[in-house]
């Protein structure tokens, strides 16, 4: 059963993406090492007296769900553990002084099932470091290292503790020895089909990331802006908060491309993205809407703190310096903002007059920050024409008025 598993899992290597490719061929050594070694078990049965076969194939054990412990650190991408092979050591040299130096039962199951021990909490230790929301699968495989442990650990003492300990694990006398095999092959069978799980999660999680975020900037993306931009307008109206909304577009972006090359363009936008990072706060929602746009949702600020900051948002993009194919290249941003309270409807009403209000900033001469309700004011979007002269550099922030 154990390498039929393991031979459904290889089936499914090719299909699995290439960063989860070596965790799995980890996890199919360990649940080969696992069978071989209870092959072992079994031919050692059958020779009761070649007593030293337990020593490979406890050896084989240890190693197996070390192999194991190995296959989920390569899966969350940990290194190997310093000491990894320690285990498997200390169980052929434990397991070889009670066959030939100082025979014992009792002392070989001890020693075996010890390092198994350890060998199996290092593994728990792994899966229960991962912070976050935990998936279902990764539950699972907590409870199916949880159960092999406890069952080995009472397996210890119960042998520790008894005076006449059944001889072999495969004997059905006792209770406790028709278990073992059982439990033994938890591990590589259920824990197969559940490590199968923990890829599918992390295959879906691959999916939902690349629907939801922006590739080139690794920002959320319209999609999410939807979602989560609704889920934040209705928060806010909920608890009566501000929230502000704050549209950045690119100035002459075009030009850039045209200039410098799209790849130069595209580091540009990264090195926005990185600079808009830098200005959120907790709670802002940062998002890549489309080209060189991007949404700037800020929640629970007073308007003026919000235009305030969206203010130093455009200087600290004027006064960085981008070197695109090698050159000094200025880059400046135009912003609109509005609010909460300013139009009452959802979020797309929301997008519409932020748009408005970087539709005036555009024609008030770009890298400037406009407001809903000055756009209302001039009109803006009734067209070029109909646009008022700036006359104070009060009536907007600019840089360059
Ligand atoms: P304005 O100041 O009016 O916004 O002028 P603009 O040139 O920035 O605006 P326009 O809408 O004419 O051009 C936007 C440009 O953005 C055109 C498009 O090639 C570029 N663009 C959109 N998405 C990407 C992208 O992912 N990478 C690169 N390099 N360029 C992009
Ligand atoms: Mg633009
Ligand atoms: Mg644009």
């Amino acid at each position: 059963m154990m390498l039929l598993n393991g031979g459904v899992l290889g089936m499914l290597h090719g299909e699995l993406p290439r960063t989860l490719r070596s965790s799995a061929d980890s996890w199919r050594l360990g649940t080969l090492l696992v069978a071989c070694a209870v092959i072992l078990f079994i031919v050692q049965e059958l020779y009761k007296e070649q007593d030293w076969i337990r020593i490979p194939g406890n050896t084989l054990m240890t190693l197996g769900v070390t192999v194991y412990g190995r296959a989920l650190r390569q899966f969350y991408g940990l290194p190997d553990a310093r000491h990894m092979l320690l285990p498997a050591a200390a169980t052929l040299l434990g397991v070889a002084w009670f066959v030939y130096a100082q025979p014992s039962m009792v002392g070989r199951i001890t020693v075996s099932t010890v390092f198994w021990l350890v060998a199996l909490i290092d593994g728990l230790l792994v899966l229960l470091r991962q912070r976050g929301g935990r998936a279902v699968s990764q539950k699972v495989m907590i409870g199916v290292f949880t159960l092999v442990i406890l069952f080995a650990a009472g397996r210890v003492a119960w042998f520790l503790v008894t005076s006449d300990p059944g001889v072999s694990v495969f004997e059905s006398s006792r209770m406790l020895n028709a278990f073992s095999p059982l439990v033994l092959s938890i591990l590589p069978i259920i824990g197969t089909t559940v490590f199968l799980m923990m890829c599918s999660d992390r295959i879906r999680g691959y999916w939902e990331q690349a629907a939801s975020v922006d590739y080139l900037t690794g920002l959320p993306n319209r999609r999410t802006l939807a979602v989560e931009g609704e889920r934040r307008l209705s928060a806010a109206r909920t608890g009566d908060l501000p929230l502000a909304l704050a549209l950045i577009d690119l100035d002459y972006f075009k030009g850039i491309n045209d200039r410098y090359g799209h790849a130069a363009g595209d580091e540009a936008l990264v090195e926005i993205a990185a600079l808009l990072r830098q200005s959120a706060q907790e709670g802002d929602l940062i998002v890549r809407q489309g080209g060189e746009e991007f949404v700037f949702v800020l929640v629970n600020l007073g308007r003026e703190e919000a235009l305030a900051r969206m203010e130093r948002l455009r200087q600290r993009v004027a006064a960085h310096v981008f070197f695109l194919e090698g050159q000094q290249v200025p880059i400046t941003v135009s912003i609109g903002v509005t609010w909460l309270d300013g139009c009452g409807a959802g979020f797309g009403e929301l997008l519409r007059s932020a748009d408005a209000a970087l539709y005036c900033a555009k024609q008030g001469g770009r890298n400037r920050v406009e407001t809903s309700e000055r756009a209302a004011g001039c009109h803006c979007r009734t067209g070029f024409d109909a646009l008022p002269q700036r006359t104070s550099a009060s009536a907007s922030s600019t840089a360059s008025p």
